[in-house]
């Protein structure tokens, strides 16, 4: 399994950070978490073309995490190369309403020569081949969910969060937890600061914690973070 962090940012806007967004490459599948503004031009940056990739996960709908669905869309029918391949969209719940709406402001982005699968997980497994895609509910809005793949090794997202026992259970034993840890010290409400974060490592033991969805806050941070913790960066990749 292969990590590329397309963006570890917020809604703040920042020429350093895009907004949090990841692609997993699998033995079959190209997995993309997160498609918030700006992401569909990072793909490109980092050589995928937008055909590459079967299946989108949206971890909640706030606009830094979902703004580029409709130009993904978009260029899907009105592209230089037409989408032909099916196209899988799994959100948490109110993912068929938040599509539908999507399409009455935008109707140019229903597929024109595709097959489009929409699919709404709350505490989940679905099963592609060798792969398992376990979602669980998160605690920040109410379709938000934190994903779990597994093809012999796991890779865990929490999406946006507060601290919850049903990421503690969901991230059990993970190779590489991907989590956001919005400010080094401030406790914010629905996201988690470094000392919830700690608490969360020491309850489910992953290999490696990539800490993702960094606010400019980060910049001043001065301590010193030893392993398992990797402070996301745009563009880099870990291979689990
Ligand atoms: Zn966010
Ligand atoms: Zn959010």
């Amino acid at each position: 399994m292969k990590l590329r962090c397309l963006g570890s940012g917020t809604s703040v806007p920042s020429l350093e950070r895009s907004s949090s967004s990841y692609i997993v490459t699998l033995k079959r599948h190209r997995i993309l978490i997160d498609i918030g503004p700006s992401v569909v031009r990072r793909l490109l940056e980092y050589g995928y073309k937008l055909n590459d990739i079967d299946t989108i996960i949206l971890t909640h709908f706030h606009v830094d995490h979902t703004a580029d669905l409709s130009t993904f869309l978009f260029a899907c029918n009105y592209g230089i190369e037409p989408r032909m391949e099916p196209l899988l969209i799994i959100g948490g719940p109110g993912m068929h309403t938040f599509y539908r709406r999507l399409t009455r402001v935008y109707p140019w982005i229903t597929p024109n020569n595709y097959e489009l699968d929409i699919k709404s997980m709350s505490r989940d497994s679905i099963y592609f081949d060798d792969l398992c895609i376990t979602t669980e509910r998160m605690r920040h809005n109410r379709e938000s969910i934190g994903i779990r793949m597994e093809e012999k090794k796991s890779i865990t997202f929490s999406g946006d969060t507060d601290y919850t026992t049903r990421l503690e259970r969901l991230a059990q034993g993970t190779d590489l937890l991907v989590v956001e840890c919005s400010f080094p010290e401030r406790k914010v409400k629905g996201h988690l600061n470094l000392p919830f974060l700690e608490r969360l490592v020491g309850k489910t033991n992953p290999k490696k914690v990539l800490i993702s969805h960094l606010y400019p806050e980060w910049q001043l941070f001065r301590g010193v973070l030893k392993s398992p913790y990797l402070l996301a960066e745009d563009g880099i990749e870990i291979v689990v």
